[in-house]
């Protein structure tokens, strides 16, 4: 008998005790899971505290009195410098100064004010076209909407972005230019290879009354600390934080 019942019970033991390993192990599992998110939240936290410590008064660098200015400022940006389109919109809006009077201007005189700003024959057709379309369909006022904005011509997600969000204080994206989409890399808040992945991902990760101001700052910052080549990590203030792979200086102990 006491065989026969110490044969019987080895085998329920044994299972119970591999039961309460296997639960265990699901447990630390689970619960380094969540430390590890809650580390990394913590970390993007800290981040974000620290950009807009340092950058929190970063404002749209692209000059403009009206949404529509902006409008037409930030379609001019495209692969050019803000320092360069505010160099030609005041002149472009002295003599065009609605969007009616750009949809009626003639496309060599449009082109020839904003030649310096890189291929104008496209971005003078796109404030020409986006002065006919917000003359003739939105009553002569931009259109305060993504959807409505997107119909806009010269308008994609990423000029929407930046006239919602600096005109009208509407965060419906994360502006992601070539500093957004190289820091955010860097810093490791995304990992994609498109802008627009990148901007998926920074919208999951990142609050969204942070949306707008977090742009201007990592724009800020891209300029002055974290440059494309060589980037100044012995200055940059958020070098604990940062895993980039192309850091030029690590602090001690790292
Ligand atoms: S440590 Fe270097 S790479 Fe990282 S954010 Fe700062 S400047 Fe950029």
């Amino acid at each position: 008998m006491k065989t026969a019942a110490k044969a019987a019970g080895k085998p329920a033991k044994a299972a119970a005790k591999a039961g309460a390993k296997a639960a265990g192990k699901t447990a630390g599992k689970s619960g380094s899971t969540k430390a590890t998110k809650t580390k990394s939240a913590e970390r993007v936290t800290e981040i974000l505290r620290l950009l807009h410590e340092r950058y929190g008064e970063a404002q749209c660098a692209l000059d403009h009195r009206s949404p529509w200015e902006l409008l037409v400022a930030t379609i001019l940006s495209a692969q050019c410098t803000d320092v360069r389109v505010n160099m030609v919109t005041p002149q472009l809006f002295a003599a065009y100064p609605t969007p009616e009077a750009m949809a009626a201007a003639p496309i060599e005189a449009l082109e020839r004010l904003i030649r310096t700003t890189g291929f104008y024959h496209n971005k003078a057709k796109s404030i020409q076209g986006a002065g006919r379309v917000i003359s003739e369909q939105f009553g002569g006022r931009v259109p305060q909407t993504m959807a409505e904005l997107l119909t806009v011509p010269g308008a994609a997600r990423k000029t929407a972005s930046v006239v919602l969000g600096v005109a009208f204080g509407k965060a419906e994206g994360v502006v992601v230019d070539t500093h957004v989409f190289r820091i955010a890399r860097r810093l490791g808040l995304a990992k994609g290879d498109t802008p627009q992945k990148v901007e998926r991902e920074l919208m999951r990760v990142i609050p969204r009354e942070r949306w707008i101001g977090f742009s201007h700052e990592v724009i800020h910052h891209g300029r002055a600390v974290c440059v494309a080549r060589k980037p100044r990590c012995a200055e940059c203030h958020l070098e604990k934080l940062c895993w980039a792979k192309d850091k030029t200086c690590h602090s001690a102990g790292r």
